[in-house]
Order: C-alpha cells, then structure tokens, then sequence
C-alpha cells in the first residue's frame, strides 16, 4: 500500500462530501504523463517543424501530404501510448454521479479509451477525420495515410478533425462546456497552464459561480492564486487518491 500524498483541508473535504455537480477541464499535462506531450521529438523529421508551421489550414492547402504525414506520425504515438491511472480515475468518477461533465482541451481520445463516456472535446479529436468540402466528421475514418491524402466520398480532401491554429474552438462544445462550469460546485483544473483562451476562462467562471475550485498540476500557473486548494503533482498520482477521499466522503454521508 503506498501512503496517501493529498493533504486536504475541512473546506476541501465538505466541498467534496456536497458535490452534485462536478466538473473537469484537462489539459496538456495530462496526456504528457501518458508520454504524448509535444509530438515534438527531440531528433527526426519532425524536430525541424514546428507545430504552428504545420498545425494550420494554409499548410495543409500548401502541403497536405507533408501536414497528412505529421499527423500519421501522431496518430501513431497516440494509439501506441496508453491512458494513465488519472484517466482511469475520471472514467470511474464519471461512473459514480450524474452531474459530472468532462471537459479536454486535449486531442488523444485517452478519456474515452479509460472508459469516459461523456466528454467535452475543445480541440477536436485526433484518431477522426473531417472532410474539408462537405465538413462530414468521420468521413473516412478507418483511412490511414499511405501515400496520398486520403478522400472523402464526395471527393474532397480529409483533415484531422482537429482545431489547427488560427481556428475557432467548436462552438456547440464550447457553449456546453462554460453551461457545466457556471452550473458546477466543484471544479477541477488538471494539468493545464491556464494560460490559452477560452478554456482558460472556464475555472474563472466557475469560482465566480461559486464553485469550489480545486487545481491540479506539476506547478503553480495564474490559476493558483485563485485556486480554493492547490494540489501540486502528477494528476496520475493524485486523482486516484481524490476519488479513494471522494469516496471515503460520499460514503460517510449515505
Ligand atoms: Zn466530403
């Protein structure tokens, strides 16, 4: 048995005990403890792009096959990469209460492969396709990238399904995502520097509607000033151990 590293206060305790309405933002430092961080290799091909160079609408216009290429090589570490104890945690959390909304701001799909149902994609997914003619998502999607650019029935070319840069964040997930966090009394903030807006905005909105706000990270960011409790470490290490206290609260309450 290794020995519980959270150390939470009487506030954050009753905060967790009287939750009805949870709910979670991810971030990069989630899916980095899953080892899938930058898709920035250190060496190789893709050491010399960076991603604004090749994550953006002109660039695949220009070059969809070089654009289509990064992404395979993507997909690849992704589907080879595994989610971590902090995915699985949410996936049984979700399980437990009805007001739970998950909220990601990352690509990989991890959430639903731990088991997550329902979760809030702010950046798109990765492993789908979208076509750029006719904008049907999942054209396609058991096409793997061999030499071309793979085509959507209708002829046009396929896309990751993915928010490149200069693009506006889905809006029917961004308009449910700021709904969940106004409604919600617990927020977590998990392995997100706070910085990129809206998501940002998301915990802000939250606090300012009472919620209790909670963060996680490896580090303090903007948002910890703000934060009712900060929980300083790996999400894989302490979300199992926050739904053990979630838990071990609900229970003393029922
Ligand atoms: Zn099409």
């Amino acid at each position: 048995m290794s020995s519980r590293s959270i150390i939470l206060s009487d506030s954050a305790r009753a905060a967790l005990r009287d939750s009805s309405s949870i709910c979670i933002l991810t971030g990069a430092g989630v899916s980095a403890e899953s080892g899938v961080a930058t898709f920035r290799g250190k060496e190789g091909l893709w050491s010399k792009f960076r991603p604004e160079e090749l994550a953006n609408i002109q660039a695949f216009i220009q070059n969809p096959e070089l654009v289509w290429e990064w992404y395979q090589y993507r997909r690849d570490i992704v589907t080879n990469a595994q989610p971590n104890p902090g995915h699985v945690a949410l996936a049984q959390w979700e399980k437990r209460i009805a007001g739970f909304t998950l909220i990601t701001q990352n690509v990989d799909g991890f959430h639903q492969r731990a088991g997550s149902r329902r979760v809030i994609e702010l950046h798109g997914n990765i492993l789908r396709n979208r076509c750029l003619k006719c904008g049907n998502i999942g054209a396609g999607q058991e096409v793997p990238f061999k030499e071309k650019v793979p085509l959507c029935d209708c002829g046009g070319m396929l896309r990751p399904d993915v928010v490149w840069f200069g693009e506006m964040l889905p809006a029917q997930a961004l308009n449910d995502a700021f709904a969940a966090a106004e409604a919600a009394d617990l927020f977590l903030s998990i392995g997100t520097s706070a910085i990129v807006h809206p998501a940002a905005s998301l915990p802000e909105v939250a606090k300012a509607s009472g919620a209790f706000l909670l963060e996680i990270n490896i580090e303090p960011t903007v948002l910890t000033p703000m934060a009712d409790l900060f929980l300083e470490g790996p999400s894989g290490k302490i979300l199992p151990e926050l739904f053990d206290e979630w838990m071990a609260q609900r229970a003393n309450v029922e």
